[in-house]
């Protein structure tokens, strides 16, 4: 096999909580993670030259060393001594830097594809070892599917599939740094917890008013302040249906759950019209 495309899937956050800082200061976060159809597609070939390249169709997207699908292929040809060179073009769907493992779910699949094509036979844990020296998200989008992150977000455990409903993903031009988000966090004074057992619970029984009820992230207020519009941008989805809606990760993207496909389509079609906004679009949850 000389050439593979592969289709690397973004995650939102249908619950993230911080529970404590280490010495270190890495925080110790409670999360739920679900993949969605919405990916990236990473192609890679075999080429005579030796070396690691990378296209990629978004301009200002790294296409060195800094680029993760690069360390993650540098990792591996390292390791098992492969003489080829590998080229893999990276077609960005998923937003950068947007709170979605876009990045992480691209080093997830460079590692997936190069294990496949030059039948390493490394097991998923095995390319879980490698992927979490990548980051911390790496080792959930080789996995996918619905998880619960524990620990620094590194332990994780498989739980019940979302429901299937629509998925309305908007992303506006304004970005927020993730470290930046973390500091502000530290430097609350009151900080609004999300339920994270009565989501679990809801989760379980795979009740989606449920679900939308009790999901939340600890984060949002703190991406709010620096973005005020993550809060218009919920506003807009629930006005037009949503059963509630939510920033991702550190953000700034936000989603809304709707089980009407023309109330999404509505919902995309107002916020499409914004200058504000760099991406809006339906999607759904996607599961192993
Ligand atoms: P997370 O949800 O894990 O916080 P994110 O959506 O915030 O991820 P990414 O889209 O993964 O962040 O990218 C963050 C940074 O990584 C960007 O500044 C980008 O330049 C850099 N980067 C390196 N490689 C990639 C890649 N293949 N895709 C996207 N970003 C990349």
């Amino acid at each position: 096999m000389d050439r593979m495309t592969l289709k690397a899937r973004a995650k939102v956050n249908i619950g993230l909580d911080i529970t404590g800082v280490l010495d270190n200061g890495y925080h110790l976060v409670d999360m739920i993670m679900q993949t969605l159809q919405m990916h990236d597609e990473v192609t890679i070939r075999k080429k005579r030259e030796r070396g690691i390249e990378i296209r990629s169709n978004l301009r200002y997207l790294p296409v060195n060393e800094n680029n993760i699908v690069y360390q993650a292929a540098k990792m591996m040809v390292d390791e098992f001594q492969i003489q080829d060179g590998l080229r893999f073009d990276i077609k960005k769907e998923i937003p950068v830097a947007a709170g979605m493992a876009g990045g992480s779910a691209d080093a997830a699949s460079a590692l997936i594809g190069i294990n496949r094509m030059y039948q390493l036979s490394l097991s998923t844990e095995e390319l879980c070892i490698r992927g979490l020296q990548l980051g911390a998200d790496v080792p959930y989008c080789i996995q996918g599917g619905t998880m619960h992150a524990t620990g620094i977000g590194e332990k994780l455990e498989r739980i019940t599939a979302m429901p299937d409903c629509f998925v309305v993903v908007v992303k506006p031009k304004a970005s927020a740094s993730t470290k930046v988000v973390y500091q502000k966090f530290d430097q609350l004074e009151q900080v609004k917890h999300p339920n994270m057992t009565q989501l679990l619970l809801q989760m379980e029984g795979m009740n989606l008013n449920g679900i939308a009820d009790a999901m939340g992230n600890v984060l949002e207020q703190v991406t709010i302040s620096m973005i005020p519009e993550i809060a218009t941008i919920k506003e807009v989805l629930l006005k037009n249906g949503a059963l509630n809606a939510m920033m991702s990760g550190s953000g700034p993207t936000v989603f809304g759950l709707y089980t009407n496909r023309a109330q999404a389509d509505r919902a995309v079609a107002e916020l499409s019209n914004k200058k504000s906004i760099q991406k809006a679009c339906v999607t759904k949850f996607w599961n192993k």
